[in-house]
């Protein structure tokens, strides 16, 4: 069974009322998902499939996507084709059919259903990507990046700065942090 939804939130409500191992599965597109206040995932598709528990349900995603980052070495564009696979769970606050609170899971920071039992698999995918991506990405694995003389782009043009000035400052440096 397939169901592409446009926010990546799933309600649970009707297997939450079922037996514990109850399961159901999910195909997902959805064109864009905020990571942080400067990236974006694009392009996202994938599988979710939701097992219920005793506290609430499994989840167990399949995810790839785009995250255009910057480059450390040049600054342009460095897309990062992103794939996750992940287990966690989400956990129920009340009880589905009689409202009453549950006790909570003694786990750090659990995600947990919202109170119309939606599970936001948005919010968890972005934790999993964020973790997913480079510290240092680069546009490609050979980037040549600036010139820290002048700030061209190597990748595209060949400055006319020496190459060897770069050691020669750091000489001077050397020098300088240890005065003889
Ligand atoms: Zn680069
Ligand atoms: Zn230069």
């Amino acid at each position: 069974m397939s169901k592409p939804t446009t926010n990546l939130k799933f309600n649970v409500a009707q297997l939450l009322r079922e037996y514990v191992g109850g399961s159901r599965q999910y195909d997902f597109v959805e064109s864009v998902l905020r990571l942080d206040d400067v990236l974006e995932m694009h392009d996202i598709v994938g599988e979710v499939r939701f097992t219920r528990t005793t506290s609430g349900v499994l989840v167990d995603v399949h995810a790839r996507g785009t995250v255009e980052m910057e480059c450390v070495r040049c600054l342009n564009p460095a897309v990062q084709h992103v794939e996750v696979r992940f287990r966690d769970e989400f956990h129920s606050r009340i009880d589905v059919t009689t409202g009453t609170p549950l006790p909570q899971p003694d786990e750090e920071d659990p995600f947990y259903l919202d109170e119309l039992h939606m599970a936001d698999v948005g919010e968890m995918l972005r934790e999993y990507v964020l973790l997913e991506l480079p510290m240092q990405p680069l546009c490609r694995s050979d980037c040549r990046g600036l010139c820290p003389e002048c700030g061209a782009d190597l990748n595209v043009e060949q400055c006319s700065c020496s190459s060897t000035s770069v050691d020669e400052r750091f000489a001077t440096l050397r020098t300088l942090l240890r005065p003889e």
